[in-house]
């Protein structure tokens, strides 16, 4: 990408499909990749990882985004997965204002599981747990809706240029739709759209961005145990710490 390009960012549009009760997004997730990459090269954070990884966090990413604007009202979205027979797994936040970050970690290849974590403002938030069925990144965001939700959710992203969420709302015929393959899903949605049978509700601007700032970081770490607090610290009064969320470093200051 040519230096001092700006980057588009990525559009998710939430239809209905009022013929067969369904609502369904349609993506466009390649401008979050330029967007993490130049994220990640401006704080300097580490990429330790083969580019594979990357490309399946990249569409875990783009799956969390198309669940986030399945919404009518955003919210704050955790999800952190470790798939089983894989060494990495995957944390992505999806905030209510459109922003999406997350990172990497290692994790053990036995044991697996996903956490949801969902916070709507000014409200408690809740925790989900879900064992996923295998490593796909998109069929775990999936198999969520069917456990923690009971909706019917078919989701998509064979390219992350073509992602697609179709999910079904009491009463909804998505049947011929489920036994699809992720290409011919993908074909019959936007062969609805160009026969003018999906209305649009709403379209909405992702990106990639972390809310943390070091002043965040150092309030949160004030929150610490005063014995753990106090560990942080060399002997210089400086600390380094990182951002659960984005990997991103900040040096901090004791006073
Ligand atoms: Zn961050």
């Amino acid at each position: 990408m040519a230096r001092g390009m700006t980057y588009e960012f990525a559009h998710y549009t939430r239809y209905l499909w009022t013929s067969r009760g369904l609502v369904v997004v349609l993506a466009d997730a390649r401008p979050l990749v330029p967007l993490r990459e130049s994220y990640m090269r401006r704080y300097g954070i580490d990429t330790p990882y083969n580019a594979d990884v990357y490309a399946r966090f990249d569409t875990f990413m783009a799956a969390v985004g198309l669940a986030a604007v399945s919404l009518v009202d955003r919210e704050y979205w955790g999800w952190s997965v470790n798939f089983p027979g894989e060494t990495e797994g995957f944390f992505v936040a999806a905030e209510a204002e459109g922003l999406l970050c997350g990172r990497i970690r290692e994790t053990p290849k036995e044991g697996c599981g996903a956490v949801v974590q969902r916070q709507k403002a000014g409200e408690q938030g809740t925790q989900s747990f879900f064992e996923p069925n295998n490593s796909d990144p998109v069929e775990t965001v999936q198999t969520y809706f069917e456990v923690a939700m009971q909706t019917t959710t078919r989701m998509a992203v064979p390219t992350l240029e073509h992602a697609v969420l179709v999910q079904a709302l009491p009463h909804g015929k998505m049947d011929d739709l489920w036994a699809l393959d992720n290409e011919a899903l993908v074909a019959a949605v936007q062969g609805a759209l160009a026969t003018g049978e999906l209305e649009q509700i709403e379209e909405v601007v992702l990106f990639y961005e972390c809310r943390c700032t070091p002043e965040l970081i150092d309030e949160k770490l004030r929150l610490l145990p005063s014995e753990q607090f106090d560990e942080i610290w060399n002997e210089h009064g400086t600390a380094m710490v990182e951002c659960p969320r984005c990997g991103r470093n900040f040096k901090l200051t004791k006073n």
